[in-house]
């Protein structure tokens, strides 16, 4: 019986333990032209690097159209681009830093920016695109946003650093609850169940003994909330 030392020749070892690059990404499905299906991209993230795309080439010369080298500068340059740009209703977060910029690809006509609205039917989505456009147009890119509702956004997507930043802004940042209910996940909760359970913390002063004066704040993903201890009134980003 001969059994492989891994000390022997580790590069080979592990080669052919893990052939990973010979199994194509999902995330090549966000690639594939329109004329390919109409599919809905559930695998967007993380978003597909450079290299990730090249690796997406198919070798046999197959028709269906990938990324190319112009492409994938584009990809890049889109992304710095676009991960500068804030949320209009809450300044101080980038879109990517709340979960809102899901990706970007090519598509048959120039990138295609794939954002997820914070809920169905948010106000704020329309100036996101315009924002989007108007960013791409203003550096000679040419692209589109696609809108993509499956799967739905959750508050889990919002990053750490964008949790600080909403409670430095004065926004209780929401807590990261939304995970335990995955499975109901595409069923937006508007309903105040639960509601009265949650601590929610003043993001002025840090006291918990906070209340909720309304379920609707200035939009209507926040909660507005009212501190007993500083008596400031605040919002809270509700999770879902
Ligand atoms: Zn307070």
């Amino acid at each position: 019986m001969k059994t492989v030392q891994a000390t022997e020749s580790p590069s080979s070892v592990t080669a052919s333990l893990f052939p990973v690059s010979a199994v194509p990404s999902p995330i090549t499905a966000g690639l594939l032209p329109a004329t390919a299906g109409h599919l809905p991209v559930t695998s967007v993230l993380p978003p597909v690097t450079a290299s990730e795309a090249k690796q997406s080439m198919d070798p046999t010369g197959s028709p269906l159209r990938f990324a190319t080298h112009d492409d994938e500068q584009d990809i890049s340059r889109a992304w710095a681009l676009l991960e500068q740009l804030t949320d209009p209703e809450i300044p101080v977060v980038t879109l990517r830093e709340l979960g809102i910029l899901r990706d970007v690809r090519a598509g048959d006509a120039g990138l295609e920016v794939v954002i997820t609205p914070t809920y169905s039917g948010c106000p704020a989505m329309g100036a996101i695109e315009d924002d989007v456009k108007a960013l791409l147009q203003a550096h000679g890119l040419q692209g589109r946003v696609v809108t993509q509702l499956a799967p739905a956004w959750t508050t889990d997507w919002m990053t750490d650093a964008a949790k600080d930043k909403l409670r430095a802004y004065g926004i209780a940042p929401p807590h990261a609850c939304a995970s335990s209910a995955k499975g109901a996940a595409n069923v937006v909760q508007f309903a105040a169940r639960g509601a009265k359970a949650e601590v929610v913390n003043c993001p002025q002063c840090g006291s918990a003994n906070t209340t909720e004066t309304s379920h609707f704040g200035s939009t209507a993903c926040k909660a507005l909330y009212r501190c007993l201890a500083c008596m400031e009134p605040f919002d809270y980003f509700k999770p879902y």
